[in-house]
């Protein structure tokens, strides 16, 4: 049997009902009450594989190529996404036989193929048959071919076209057993074209505007247009927010995102449809961009049947930003894959310089730690540098010459390891307890108007990330319509935009028993992106049991001292910057307050009582080390302490019992202490309680 078969495993359909564990690892299993298992049934393998582009290759080449991808264990390889002008040659003539007998040999070697519809870049011929086509900027220029996504999703020429070639394909890989899905074009708004501001999108955004507003005067009472006298008699009148001598109107703005993203959102829809009407057995989905602020991707996710999305980590960055990505990625469907895994030195297509090379155990590493956050798949990127294009810096698996050296060791030797650990992952998912909400109408509101200089509204979410991270829990990232109850903790970083109803559904669930954890500039803004006429934080003080008497930004380094009253911080002080408020507490207790002498004693942190639950309010950005010690007596109890800086540990549970995964992303050795003794399923010695990690290092054990 092929090692391709080997490395594959069965999941099972899951019956939606609490599984017993082996309480091993010290949690009561009934801490879990948000645990869920998903249908997993489209997705048959634990899938490995790379990006792979044909068209980049003689046919000789190919043939070479295959026999290395099935010793390095892929099992399945992404293609064709690039690839139009080879699909369809001449305006309607289609051709499949360049790529045909490449996907028959990779199937008869066990390596499926998911074929990428090729619509990110139309052939040339498409310019001179579709006139208007291109996208604009917002100051009106073209958006030229000759790299990709510079045609506009509103325009009906690309539309048809697009129609035409996605049916086709799909027509033809109907039947194809080595054919297991779709990915829709690719990255979405890559290279900052989610905006456009051509006279197509102009007419589909009074359309859109018509179809939310209804009455001309609602829009002008919701923009708010009797400021700088922006009054409309008619739709016609709306004009896209481009360049212009100061900032747009906040409404006219986060409208005019909420369109362009609704806009990527509907073109996902079109090719949803048209493929699963054709292909029901397929799966079809897109390749996200991790924290990519343009495109609502809670609202893209509806319409794909799982996420995928392409992780470029950084070696000298910080190590928990991919993990925030994996986190983000499988919080939309409960499962995601990685659809692009960096293997090589990347290669930017503009600035035209070698990225980092992955040091020795680096690829390795990256893909346990998707696995690790909930991945189902993990595929490089790409199997091999291309000889030429725009990318010919981008590196794969093997370089220019095409002989495999060390990353191909690596992601061999990878491949093994799945083998090995595969039996024991099988149905397991990611255990959750903690959520934060990542609204992207605050993100796109922060966009335009943060406040101060130096908040980043998507920064500010990664910091409360990453102090739950720090104190070991895994973190669903939901969205502000997700069903709170599933978790014990939901942190709400500056989450501006609220009205009365969200402001109920949290207090049902603090009220229930939930922890509510809130931060600075929360509460302020009507869902139109205007302010509130209420005290801050506007409907969501009676909840937090205080409201806000001043806010100040700080500018030129300036701080304040803030001391702790109560709880395991009490009577530890540190500095507070960047945007401050002074709280007034109306029913809740003060845990921090001001030192400074103009506000000696002001509330900095409350915590009000709702019911059986708790609800935190900062009046302040925290620095680091001091937020993962104030998180941590909010947190639930977690079995390790004293994790080092940089080593991640998180669990996924199934029927068989937890797999705890451990590992070292820092750049040296790390000892730590496990609540016990466990089995390691990849050296398959038992570990513990004191452990050291070498440098990459991946522990794997069985608890
Ligand atoms: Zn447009």
């Amino acid at each position: 049997m092929a090692r391709t078969i080997c490395i594959s495993m069965e999941f099972h359909v899951r019956q939606h009902t609490e599984a017993p564990c082996r309480v091993l690892w010290p949690f009561p299993s009934q801490c879990y009450a948000t645990f869920r298992c998903m249908n997993r049934e489209d997705i048959a393998m634990l899938r490995y594989g790379a990006c792979y582009y044909p068209e980049h290759w003689t046919a000789e080449q190919a043939r070479q190529h295959i026999p290395l991808m099935q010793k390095a264990g892929i099992n399945v390889v992404r293609m064709g996404e690039f690839a139009w002008c080879k699909f369809e040659p001449e305006p309607g003539r289609y051709k499949f036989d360049w790529i045909d007998p490449i996907i028959d040999a990779l199937g008869k070697a066990g390596i499926a193929t998911v074929l990428g519809t090729p619509t990110a870049i139309p052939p040339n011929w498409a310019y001179s048959r579709q006139p208007n086509i291109l996208q604009k900027n917002a100051e009106g220029h073209v958006r030229n071919p000759g790299a990709r996504c510079h045609c506009c999703k509103n325009a009906p020429g690309y539309q048809f076209m697009c129609e035409g070639i996605v049916q086709e394909m799909a027509r033809h890989y109907k039947d194809n057993p080595s054919v297991i899905g779709w990915q829709v074009d690719n990255e979405f708004g890559c290279h900052n074209t989610t905006r456009c501001y051509c006279e197509h999108c102009e007419k589909a955004f009074r359309e859109w505007l018509i179809a939310k507003y209804g009455d001309i005067e609602a829009l002008n009472a919701a923009w708010g247009t009797s400021f700088w006298g922006f009054d409309f008699r008619q739709w016609n009148e709306i004009p896209l927010p481009r360049t212009m001598p100061a900032g747009p109107n906040p409404a006219h703005w986060l409208d005019f995102v909420r369109f362009s993203s609704d806009t990527q959102v509907k073109f996902m829809k079109t090719q949803y449809d048209l493929i699963k009407g054709i292909c029901p057995k397929h799966f079809v989905t897109h390749n996200f961009m991790g924290c990519f602020p343009e495109i609502d991707y809670y609202k893209l996710s509806q319409h794909l049947d799982f996420p995928v999305w392409d992780n470029y980590p950084d070696s000298f960055g910080d190590p928990f930003h991919p993990s925030y990505a994996h986190e983000i990625t499988r919080s939309f469907k409960g499962r995601f894959w990685v659809m692009e895994e960096k293997s090589g030195p990347t290669g930017d297509a503009e600035a035209g310089l070698l990225g980092e090379q992955p040091e020795p155990g680096e690829i390795r590493r990256w893909a346990w730690q998707a696995v690790a956050n909930g991945a189902d798949g993990v595929l490089y990127f790409r199997w091999r540098v291309c000889l030429f294009g725009a990318e010919q810096y981008w590196h794969g698996i093997l370089d220019h010459d095409g002989i495999p050296r060390r990353r191909y060791a690596e992601v061999r030797k990878t491949a093994e390891e799945f083998v090995k650990a595969a039996p024991d992952l099988e149905g397991t998912q990611v255990e959750v307890r903690i959520a934060l909400i990542r609204h992207f109408d605050a993100l796109w509101s922060f966009e335009r108007q943060p406040g101060v200089a130096g908040f980043h509204y998507d920064g500010h979410c990664f910091e409360m990330y990453r102090a739950v991270k720090q104190n070991g829990h895994n973190c669903d990232i939901i969205n502000v319509d997700s069903d709170f109850a599933r978790y014990r903790v939901v942190i709400a970083p500056s989450l501006s935009l609220v009205d009365d109803a969200l402001a109920k559904r949290l207090h049902a669930f603090a009220d229930a028993g939930g922890t509510l954890v809130f931060t600075p500039q929360s509460g302020v803004r009507t869902p139109a992106n205007a302010m509130w006429d209420r005290t801050r934080p506007g409907p969501l003080a009676p909840l937090v049991g205080a409201t806000v008497d001043e806010v100040r930004p700080y500018y030129h380094g300036q701080t304040n001292e803030i001391a702790f009253t109560q709880g395991a911080l009490a009577g530890q002080t540190c500095n507070v910057g960047t945007w401050v408020e002074m709280l007034h507490a109306a029913g809740a207790e003060t845990v921090a307050e001001f030192r400074d002498e103009a506000f000696a004693g002001k509330p900095a942190i409350t915590c009000n009582t709702v019911g059986k639950g708790k609800v935190y309010y900062l009046g302040v950005f925290l620095p680091e080390k001091i937020l993962k010690a104030f998180l941590a007596g909010v947190l639930p109890e977690f079995p390790m302490k004293d994790i080092p800086e940089g080593v991640e540990v998180t669990m996924r549970r199934g029927k068989q019992g937890r797999i705890v995964f451990v590992i070292n992303n820092t750049r040296e050795r790390q000892t730590l202490t496990l609540p016990g003794q466990f089995p390691d399923l990849l050296s398959g010695e038992t570990v513990g309680p004191k452990v050291t990690l070498a440098r990459n290092g991946v522990l794997i054990l069985k608890a």
